[in-house]
């Protein structure tokens, strides 16, 4: 399903110059990869510009990239390169039940751009897996849904050689230097906590450090991106949501959600703002990227967006054409009656269908250049979101290629300590603020007993 070539469609899309330029770079991306790690350097650090500015024929870009991994290498295991969102264990617990003896995450998976044996080989110093709740469950098991697979990422990193448990920042910096992975836990979906503060407390407990307060469709408390904005943002209950969790220490993670609920926990959360998987609207208009207007706030409240590589959100071909993503999701609920699995199975069709363009990882890099120009370069990072993708930037086909990105970073002329804090200490920076958040919080307050009945009872809910 992986396609390299431009479509007659791409090239009636206004930037026509500009495509053909990127698509020199996907070529050259794609041939770098088969190439060995350690290349004889022959770097021409700032001969290079940017890829919208420069034409280098694809060989030359080739060489001239390849030349840069033995110094992403390097700064990999210098720092830690942490990815803050990958769906591995939904696709291990819908395909297998989790059961390892049938589908072994530390051996090669096939059909799947993860497995650990690659984030390995990708130089991957931490990584976030997602406990994903599907929309379908809100009000129907949800807490369940979430604790399948917290209990899969807690018994994949109890049995790997190659992880190791992390809940905190220096947790992670200790487990890179042991040459481990951090493994560590984000619930996506707020309808998980089942609109109970003593069930987020229970995630928390169990490791969880942050959570992504909806997913593509809006819950009682919270406006998802791409749904109707029923509340005008998060409820009375919803920042109740944010507070409980500033006084946890769980990030409180705002990709997914509306923007008039990126204003609401800006206002309400006293952490800096968090996206786990969100890239730049500005570079692919779709609800789920984050508008410069955010950004700007972001880089003054010392926040940090971690980058998307879904080809829906980095293309702009592919924005459009996946705009109604999530109310498609919604029809499928309609149509299969409810049948999660069938709804599953659908929905993941649909997104890694053959009509989206894939985009690139030079495209895919734009958008941390975006988000460096109206943020600051403290407030980017890599989140990824691979696990579940079929379709993917040339260039960044699985967890193995992570250090091209590092490559293509550092071809642009970005400074080291930049594309050290690109990697992960700006998000190691938000972790620790958040830490000593909570730490503050925990002197001055127990935790809430406050109630959605209590506090959004005048509210109509969906
Ligand atoms: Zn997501």
């Amino acid at each position: 399903m992986r396609r390299t070539t431009i479509r007659p469609r791409h090239l009636a899309a206004p930037s026509v110059a500009r495509r053909l330029v990127v698509s020199a770079t996907a070529l050259a991306l794609a041939t770098v990869t088969q190439l060995p790690a350690q290349q004889p350097a022959a770097p021409t650090r700032g001969t290079t510009a940017s890829p919208s500015t420069a034409r280098p024929a694809a060989s030359t870009v080739a060489r001239d990239l390849a030349s840069y991994l033995p110094r992403a290498r390097r700064l990999m295991k210098e720092a830690p390169f942490i990815d803050s969102h990958n769906d591995l264990p939904e696709m291990l617990q819908g395909r297998s039940g989790g059961d390892f003896s049938k589908e072994d995450p530390d051996g090669h998976i096939a059909r799947l751009d993860t497995d650990l044996p690659r984030m390995v080989a990708g130089g991957v110093g931490g990584e976030f897996f997602a406990a994903f709740v599907p929309a379908i469950y809100d009000g129907k098991g949800a807490a369940k849904q979430a604790l399948l697979q917290i209990d899969l990422i807690h018994r994949m990193t109890d049995r790997s050689p190659r992880l190791r448990w992390a809940t905190t920042a220096d947790d992670i910096v200790r487990a890179h230097k042991a040459g481990r992975i951090a493994s560590l836990i984000g619930v996506e979906g707020g309808h998980a906590i089942e609109n109970n503060l003593a069930v987020l407390r229970q995630f928390h407990a169990l490791g969880v450090r942050y959570m992504t307060l909806t997913h593509g469709t809006t819950i009682p408390w919270a406006d998802a991106s791409t749904d109707r904005a029923v509340h005008g943002g998060l409820t009375p209950f919803g920042k109740e949501v944010v507070r409980e969790m500033n006084r946890l220490g769980m990030m409180v993670d705002i990709s997914h959600v509306s923007d008039g609920v990126m204003s609401d926990v800006a206002r309400t959360s006293e952490a800096p703002l968090f996206f786990s998987h969100s890239s730049a609207r500005a570079l692919a208009d779709h609800p789920r990227n984050v508008p410069d207007s955010i950004l700007a706030i972001v880089g003054r409240k010392g926040g940090v967006v971690m980058a998307n590589a879904y080809p829906g959100f980095v293309d702009p071909v592919a924005a459009e054409k996946m705009r109604n993503v999530f109310e498609v999701e919604r029809q499928l609920r309609v149509k299969f009656n409810g049948d999660a699995a069938k709804v599953d199975s659908a929905f993941g069709a649909y997104i890694n269908g053959p009509d989206i363009p894939h985009g690139t990882l030079a495209q895919y890099v734009d958008h941390i250049e975006h988000i460096i120009k109206v943020a600051g370069p403290g407030h980017v990072g890599i989140g990824a979101d691979l696990g579940s993708l079929e379709i993917h930037p040339a260039g960044l086909e699985d967890v193995s290629k992570f250090p091209m990105v590092v490559a293509e970073l550092l071809r642009r002329g970005h400074s080291e300590a930049e594309v050290k804090g690109i990697m992960g200490g700006n998000l190691l920076r938000v972790m620790r603020e958040t830490e000593k958040v909570a730490a503050r919080l925990q002197k001055v307050r127990g935790p809430s007993m406050a109630t959605i009945a209590e506090l959004d009872s005048a509210r109509v809910t969906p």
